[in-house]
């Protein structure tokens, strides 16, 4: 059987992915070779619920320029060159803004007398490890501060290499480039909204994306019963399906609290998690090419 990549999106922060993704992962592992990567960057919590034994932690790092006063001739050729404006020349000098820099390399290939040379600046840290249950566990964290998580999440991705068999990616909250590169080359995308207004706006921004990228996906209404059915009739018009729903529950909220995962809360949603994969996987066979 050829690996499937299952990533867990949501317009917006706060709709229960993390929920989804870690209960999806823990019901999968019984019977599955499963790895989880919780590309949620900006604020990682799959491990809250994983509770994975961290093995290695490793420094997330971009190359950027710097420049050798001694060589530089203060051409501007590199200036010219950056699309990110992360370099300026004043007074004869190159600046460099390494917030600014997206590490793309292009000032030191086209730097004349060979000025510039790169270095490594620390963004964040990627940590692997195993949960009791068998699960590869692999999660990116961005320093506080630090403007750009896509590199973390391509570093982590490589870390990470292709799974044995199911590889669920906890994608961020939101339709960023961050979304993009996590959800990217992933065979299934599932996207857990709410049934209200603020989560049906988020919901359509998401649908926008996956258009564009072309990537099946399927949406998971969490908290049933709030709020109205303007998500329900939207994507009636549409060839997503709603593939769980989810209601409203205080014991949920309270297992999350302390760190339980929702499958776990509620057994009875173990076989729904897993009749959800059987769902998602003949979906997704055809485009994988297999009968
Ligand atoms: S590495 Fe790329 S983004 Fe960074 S300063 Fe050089 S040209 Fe600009
Ligand atoms: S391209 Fe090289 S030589 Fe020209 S300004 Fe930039 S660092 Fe200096």
């Amino acid at each position: 059987m050829k690996p499937i990549k299952i990533a867990v999106a949501s317009g917006k922060g706060g709709t229960g992915k993390t929920m989804i993704a870690t209960s999806l992962a823990a019901c999968l592992s019984i019977d599955h070779a499963v790895q989880f990567l919780d590309c949620d960057v900006e604020g990682p919590n799959g491990h809250l619920f994983l509770k994975p034994n961290i093995s290695g932690t490793y420094p997330s790092t971009l190359l950027i320029p710097e420049v050798d006063p001694e060589l530089c001739d203060a051409c501007g050729k590199c200036v010219e060159v950056c699309q990110y404006h992360a370099l300026a020349l004043l007074q004869k000098q190159i600046l460099v803004f390494p917030q600014l820099c997206h590490g793309c390399g292009s000032c030191t290939l086209n730097c004349p007398p060979g000025a510039i040379h790169e270095i490594p600046r620390e963004i964040g840290r990627i940590s692997q490890g195993e949960t009791a249950s068998g699960i590869l566990f692999y999660m990116g964290e961005l320093i506080t501060s630090e403007p750009m998580p896509t590199p973390i999440i391509h570093q982590l991705k490589a870390l990470a290499g292709e799974p044995e068999e199911i590889s669920i990616l906890d994608s961020p909250p939101g339709a960023s480039c961050a979304v993009v590169a996590t959800i990217f080359n992933a065979d299934y995308v599932l996207l857990v909204t709410e049934p209200t207004p603020f989560g049906l706006h988020d919901l359509r921004q998401m649908l926008g994306v996956l258009q564009k990228i072309g990537t099946p996906a399927g949406v998971i209404l969490n908290r049933d019963g709030i709020g109205d059915k303007s998500v329900e009739t939207f994507l009636s018009e549409t060839t997503y399906p709603i593939l769980m729903k989810i209601p409203f529950q205080s014991e949920i909220a309270s297992g999350l609290a302390a760190g339980q995962i929702m499958s776990d809360i509620l057994p009875e949603y173990q076989e729904k998690f897993i009749n959800l994969y059987k769902t998602i996987k003949e979906s997704v066979q055809p485009r994988l090419g297999e009968g």
